[in-house]
């Protein structure tokens, strides 16, 4: 195995809905990552335990690697993920078998441009987060980093998801700006803006976000306005989500996608 490849270890498995479920893995002593960054995981089918357990002497025996951001924080001493299981796929088709005690694979180098550092010119004022799906892992990962807390005054967290029982991490968001806008001077406001598009659910948003934008609903919710001078705005899931809502940024806000340091938008299509 090369140098860069670490075998870690299946510690726990949360199950959200049949298709959503987290997993936390040890973590090798020598993995440093940012908050916000990805990382190749590997899983061969042919060793996890369910498998062995159902003697399936046809479950592959081969390494497939995917990448998945960390939903942990730099800090942490074991790192979580958070998956949907794709029909068909032939990566989390396997992954929804995970049991504790089972081995991955881990290539240590991160990757990933969804971090804060890359935001060169002087913080402006609000960091607006906009996930769909599972593309809110880079985003509790850089909630759980007390930079982030630190830089802006006020910061949004907006979630969309198809039904009020695929909003996975509530408990968690709920806590957030206790638990670690507390550890730091002046930190961040926080507001959440649960967003489910295919049912009714009290107090949540209904509607996509370019929509939300172009409508108002979005900044109404929040109490404060998207402009070019005082946010930043990451965007993170579904790649037409990020299409869509970047080119409503740009025509509805006068928003430019941040290169080289300079400009608003930051974004990772997550699958
Ligand atoms: P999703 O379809 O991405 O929906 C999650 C949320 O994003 C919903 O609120 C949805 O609204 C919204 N959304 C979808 N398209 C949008 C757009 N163009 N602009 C703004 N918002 C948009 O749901 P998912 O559960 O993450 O994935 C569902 C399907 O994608 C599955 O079939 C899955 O197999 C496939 N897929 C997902 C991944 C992954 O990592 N998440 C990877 C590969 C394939 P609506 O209810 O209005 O659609």
């Amino acid at each position: 195995m090369s140098d860069n490849v670490q075998t870690v270890k299946v510690l726990s498995k949360t199950t959200w809905t049949p298709n959503l479920f987290s997993f936390t893995v040890t973590r090798p002593e020598s993995f440093k990552f940012t908050a916000g960054q990805f990382v190749r995981l590997g899983v061969n089918p042919s060793r996890l335990a369910y498998h062995q357990q159902a003697g399936n002497s046809d479950a592959p025996d081969e390494e497939i690697f995917r990448a998945y951001s960390m939903v942990s924080s730099p800090y942490d001493e074991t790192l979580e993920f958070f998956s949907i299981v794709i029909e068909d796929g032939a990566f989390t088709s396997q992954l929804q078998h995970l049991q504790e005690g089972d081995e991955l694979l881990l290539k240590t180098m991160p990757f990933g441009f969804l971090t804060l550092a890359r935001y060169q010119e002087p913080a402006p004022k609000d960091l607006w987060l906009l996930a769909t799906g599972t593309g809110i892992a880079p985003f509790l990962s850089m909630l759980q980093d007390l930079q982030t807390w630190e830089n802006y005054e006020h910061i949004v967290l907006a979630y969309s998801a198809r039904t009020k029982e695929e909003l996975a991490y509530l408990d968690l968001i709920n806590t957030l700006e206790a638990d670690f806008g507390g550890l730091v001077d002046n930190p961040a406001k926080f507001t959440f803006v649960p967003i489910v598009t295919r049912e009714k659910v009290e107090g949540a948003l209904e509607e996509r976000f370019p929509k939300l934008l172009v409508n108002g609903e979005l900044e109404q919710f929040v109490g404060a306005k998207l402009d070019p001078e005082h946010s930043h705005v990451m965007l993170c899931g579904n790649p037409q989500m990020v299409e869509d809502t970047r080119n409503t940024l740009r025509d509805e806000k006068g928003m430019a996608m941040n290169r080289r340091g300079m400009g608003n938008i930051a974004v990772e299509n997550y699958w």
